[in-house]
């Protein structure tokens, strides 16, 4: 942790935003521990931080929709608006894309106050806790993920690691009507919270084989995996779970470089792979569900920590310590 001067609002479009609630995500304890992300690499010292939930303290001159006062979501993804990406309705890869909590693009929100642009912050209705607001941003990539597969209803579909962004996909998955959903993964406090929230089947791959589980309930086998864990055994457990023509989303983020797939079961089955880079325009909507009360995350946060005691967030989420699911980091704490 350091000091640093306030940030002041520099461009007419600013918005200066007070933090309330901070998600310690899975990519920023990677960063944590690692340095690095495939070639995006830390010069410390860089603010992480990308699940962000804020108060609106002062704007801009120009700035018209937001007010100060106003509680807000960060979407924490700044593209140009330019671009051949931008242009296509892929803001999400704009060639200038500038991240929060990205080495290299922009300072992250684990900060007291931080500046964004207004087109980067979204009022909320008051209904929404500040950690509703925070988890706004891995359900969007659940959200978006969903979307991306297949239409859910009536789908028999398998969530292959249930940390956070595995519980973003579960939950719209049945709120959109998932018949029958199968989820994995390692921590059996994790799979308690799958099945409350209403998975029909989990299993650990420590204690069970996974592909023999399934099969042996779906012998028709699964429309859609969702590789929510960045591990080889998921792919290729995913890949024997896939009925021919089901399609392999992958979301996890992987320690390695490369995947391996057998290629005659994925020719053989005409699988399709489709990679999910984090999301476009899914935090209103993953704000809607929340507000709606179609899709429940309060069992989601699992733990809370002050801003002082983040390092002990990143070291508990980096150890997946006590079955940890979402550490929240509370400013007001
Ligand atoms: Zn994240
Ligand atoms: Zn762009």
């Amino acid at each position: 942790m350091f000091e640093i001067p306030d940030p002041v609002i520099s461009n007419d479009t600013d918005v200066l935003i007070k933090m309330k609630t901070l998600g310690v995500c899975g990519s920023d304890v990677h960063y944590y521990k690692h340095g690095k992300i495939g070639s995006q690499v830390v010069q410390y010292p860089f603010p992480v931080g990308h699940e962000g939930a804020g108060v609106v303290v002062a704007v801009g001159k120009t700035v018209k929709r937001i007010k100060a006062g106003q509680r807000i979501a960060i979407e924490p993804a700044m593209s140009c608006g330019e671009c051949d990406q931008c242009l296509s309705g892929r803001p999400h890869t704009c060639r200038k894309l500038k991240f929060l909590g990205c080495p290299g693009q922009a300072n992250g929100c684990l900060s007291e106050y931080i500046v964004m642009p207004e087109s980067n912050c979204i009022p909320v209705p008051d209904k929404l806790s500040y950690d509703q607001i925070a988890i706004s941003e891995p359900l969007a990539i659940g959200v978006y993920a969903v979307k991306q597969s297949i239409p859910m209803k009536g789908s028999k579909i398998g969530i292959l690691g249930f940390g956070p962004i595995g519980m973003s996909v579960l939950l719209p998955a049945l709120a959109q009507g998932a018949e029958k959903v199968y989820v994995t993964d390692k921590i059996s406090k994790r799979l308690e919270i799958a099945k409350k929230s209403g998975a029909s089947w989990t299993g650990n791959p420590d204690k069970k084989d996974i592909a023999a589980s399934v099969i042996e309930q779906e012998p028709l086998l699964l429309d859609v995996a969702f590789e929510c864990c960045g591990k080889q055994e998921a792919i290729d457990q995913a890949i024997e779970i896939l009925k021919p023509g089901g399609k392999l989303m992958i979301i996890g983020i992987p320690e390695f470089s490369r995947w391996s797939f057998s290629v005659d079961k994925l020719r053989h089955k005409e699988i399709t792979i489709t990679n999910v880079r984090r999301q476009v325009g899914c935090v209103e909507p993953a704000l809607e569900m929340m507000e709606k009360g179609s899709v429940d995350v309060s069992l989601m946060p699992t733990h809370r920590f002050s801003f002082d005691e983040t390092q002990n967030a990143f070291e508990l989420v980096a150890e997946y310590k006590d079955g940890v699911m979402k550490a929240i980091i509370d400013f007001e704490l």
